[in-house]
């Protein structure tokens, strides 16, 4: 048996640990995690890297960010993506700070730069579950 779709991220990923991400993401929210001691924000964390305070609160990011790295995928590494290549991999740096793997949506992937400001969409997936991806920023 084949299959076109492609997997729902919730079941490649969600855990304890990201599964407050994931509902964010389909309400359209971007989630990151926050320590209030020492107001340093992660994505994910399981603890806080400067003071170990643990089971830290998950908040809502501005959703502004900067492209900080991005390659192009023209092989797909699974054939359900083959129909999407080329297409990008971009990790972004995020207002707040953390780094997020995504991808940039709404330009070519010859018009992404390194630095170029860029803003969260959410793209909600046929097959279920929804994806955080960013675009140029429009203002
Ligand atoms: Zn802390």
């Amino acid at each position: 048996m084949t299959t076109t779709q492609k997997p729902d991220p919730k079941q490649f990923v969600a855990d304890e640990l990201d599964l407050p991400f994931w509902e964010g993401a389909a309400r359209h929210k971007l989630l990151i995690q926050h320590c209030a001691t020492c107001d340093r924000y992660y994505w994910p964390a399981s603890i806080c890297m400067q003071c170990g305070k643990q089971d830290l609160p998950w908040v809502e990011a501005c959703g502004k960010a900067k492209v900080y790295t991005f390659t192009v995928i023209h092989r797909p590494w699974l054939q359900n993506w083959a129909a999407d290549t080329p297409y990008n991999v971009t990790v972004v740096e995020l207002d707040e700070g953390p780094l997020m793997f995504t991808n940039v949506v709404g330009c070519g992937n010859d018009e992404i730069e390194l630095g170029m400001p860029v803003e969260v969409t959410f793209t909600d997936l046929d097959g279920g579950g929804t994806l955080p991806q960013f675009r140029p920023a429009t203002g």
